[in-house]
């Protein structure tokens, strides 16, 4: 059977980011796609020009409407917009606590566009980073998360481990915001111990890596990966999907290629 994956998510209307990568991705990777929208974004290829927020109870018919009929190996968290929505989403999952938790802690775009209300950024640290069997955090939202500054990849470790000792039982830390010449250092770590994933660096903007990247890992642990594995084969596919990406609106902003 072919298993399947819930995304609760934003949509993203310029088809880059949110819903509709994550969509892409469990597709590309074989996992039948499962989506709650938490938030809906008017976007394109330049910014957020409009975000919409459906009322919690619609949101919580769509994930039991999803729970109702499939066999949800996993879920993968991204844009939820409001201390509200965060709320409602922390109690779907408290109601099923063996479903695996991909928390991709989704606050701002690379446009700049803010995509998480300032007043939620406490019921994320305490109602999700607890309940995460991965957070994918890049270090912009990881300094938030941690309310530290985070500039080196001896800093990154750090880090990596202060969101694990705030309850995640598994990190994966994402350098890409890190300035220099040198790869892109990723920081994985789990009860085992730390493991650092390279990536030579690409000089291009992109749109929707990090909704891509924890959507991956998610269609990995969908079909069986540990944790470790998972990040390893989703980072590689988001380097692959930005070599193939391509640029379908009027800004230089490329959106990856999943196909
Ligand atoms: N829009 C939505 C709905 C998102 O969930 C995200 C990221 O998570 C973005 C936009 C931003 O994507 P990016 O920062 O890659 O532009």
């Amino acid at each position: 059977m072919t298993p399947a994956a819930l995304t609760i998510a934003g949509s993203d209307s310029g088809g880059g980011a949110g819903i509709q990568a994550d969509l892409k991705t469990f597709a590309a990777f074989r996992v039948h796609g499962l989506s709650a929208l938490a938030a809906l974004t008017a976007q394109h290829t330049r910014g957020v020009t409009a975000v919409h927020v459906p009322e919690t109870t619609f949101l919580r018919a769509q994930v039991e409407a999803c729970f109702d009929d499939f066999d949800v190996r996993v879920v993968k968290l991204g844009m939820l917009a409001t201390a509200e929505v965060i709320e409602t989403v922390a109690s779907l999952l408290d109601a099923r606590p063996d479903v695996p938790v991909v928390l991709d802690p989704v606050m701002v775009a690379t446009s700049g566009a803010k995509l998480l209300a300032d007043d939620a950024l406490d019921a994320m640290r305490t109602r999700l980073l607890p309940r995460a069997t991965i957070a994918t955090p890049n270090l912009p939202e990881a300094e938030l998360l941690l309310g530290a500054r985070i500039d080196s990849v001896v800093a990154m470790h750090d880090a990596a481990q202060a969101l694990r000792a705030r309850g995640a039982n598994a990190v994966l830390l994402k350098g890409g915001h890190l300035q220099g010449e040198g790869d892109v250092v990723d920081v994985f770590i789990d009860a085992t111990g730390m493991h650092e994933i390279r990536h030579a660096r690409l000089t291009l903007e992109a749109h929707g890596t990090g909704c891509t990247l924890a959507s991956a890992v998610a269609a990995r642990i969908a079909l069986g990966d540990g944790l470790r594995d998972a990040c390893i084969a989703a980072s590689d596919y988001v380097h692959r999907a930005l070599v193939k990406g391509y640029r379908p609106g009027r800004s230089d902003i490329v959106v990856l290629d999943h196909f």
